[in-house]
């Protein structure tokens, strides 16, 4: 497990971010939020894949007064992400769990002002929400491009609310690369406990945005540092939150299911292990019990990695063990063996509950 950094603790609904709580995973609806029935539609997915707090945009007067019906048709905490309208933000405060605000480009202190009394009238809290693509023009004159810029802005910004007597704050620094992003998260994490909320932005399509996030995520993660992210994939809602609970889950921040060892197989293999690592992802993708389980295509490193592992497969030719705590259970053809190993491992997971 990882040591995180502590961090004060907020609330957006009934979500805890920071603190001692769970890293939590988010994502945003791509719909237009006026209309109501898809983007309900899009968030309900999102809550079946494991989302735990959904943004959504709110560009426009009409997507404000939608927020109000979305809010009564989820159970997932809401969060309103607005730009340069103050009017939006005061709507959007009545009915949401958190706001997602740049203070900087809400326009004058009075209307931030206004904002951060109707958020703490109902006592929810606001995301600074930097990104590198739109910072402040002072920062970016002075600094360029950088990791500096942001977390300049990033400190404005916080003591812009600070100074309005205003510390429901959480904080996301994202830029469209790993390296700013990394360093900026770094950079700003000394000198505020407020949580952060992770992200690499605009990173790509899936292939891409995984490779991105899990290093940047990934690294932070390993640091300690992260209350809550989002993985931004130009796709499907549901990859998103599938790619940020496998970056938890394999920082050791989040153990959660299946941590599956499998060879990359070479020209010993003498079975279709390829299909059979498929088939075992897709038949134990419910169990959210942490297991350690290996699959490995032969002798030579199979009886190792079944030692530390709870349930284990170790192919041979046409044949291959079952392995529950490195003993051997079972010594089957090849066809039996994913049927067997998914009943030991369901089992294992049964008894541990
Ligand atoms: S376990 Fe065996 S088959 Fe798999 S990669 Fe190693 S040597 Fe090759």
């Amino acid at each position: 497990m990882i040591t995180r950094i502590p961090t004060k603790q907020i609330f957006v609904g009934h979500v805890p971010v920071g603190g001692d709580a769970p890293i939590s995973v988010q994502s945003m609806t791509f719909s237009n939020t006026h209309d109501v029935a898809a983007t309900v539609a899009q968030i309900n997915r999102l809550h079946f894949a494991g989302c735990d707090i959904v943004r959504v945009a709110v560009p426009d007067m009409k997507d404000a007064l939608a927020l109000k019906s979305i809010k009564e048709q989820i159970s997932l905490p809401l969060v309103a992400d607005i730009h340069f309208n103050h009017k939006l933000a005061l709507i959007a405060a009545e009915v949401v769990d958190c706001i997602r605000i740049n203070p900087g480009n809400i326009g004058s202190k009075e209307k931030v002002r206004e904002v951060v009394k109707a958020c703490q009238e109902r006592n929810i809290p606001i995301r600074i929400g930097v990104n590198s693509g739109s910072l402040e023009k002072e920062f970016d004159n002075k600094y360029g491009p950088t990791a500096e810029a942001m977390v300049a802005s990033a400190e404005y910004n916080i003591k812009f609310l600070e100074d309005l007597g205003f510390s429901d704050i959480k904080i996301s620094l994202k830029a469209s690369d790993v390296q700013r992003t990394v360093a900026a998260y770094r950079m700003l994490r000394p000198k505020n406990n407020y949580p952060f909320h992770l992200g690499v932005t605009e990173a790509g399509t899936i292939f891409h945005a995984t490779v991105k996030s899990a290093i940047g995520l990934g690294t932070l993660l390993l640091e300690g540092i992260g209350d809550t992210m989002r993985v931004s994939i130009t796709g499907e809602l549901e990859e998103e939150i599938k790619v940020a609970r496998a970056i938890l889950k394999d920082s050791g921040a989040l153990p959660d299911g299946l941590n599956i060892i499998s060879c990359p197989t070479c020209g010993r293999i003498e079975a279709d292990l390829v299909s059979a690592v498929a088939q075992i992802e897709k038949r134990t993708a419910h169990i959210k019990t942490p297991l350690n389980v290996s699959v490995m295509g032969c002798v030579v490193n199979a009886i190792g990695e079944a030692a530390h592992a709870d349930v284990a497969i170790a192919y041979g030719k046409g044949k291959g063990l079952i392995m529950v705590k490195g003993e051997v259970v079972a010594n089957l053809d090849e066809h039996e063996l994913v049927e067997r190993f998914v009943q030991e491992v369901e089992k294992m997971a049964e008894a541990s509950k």
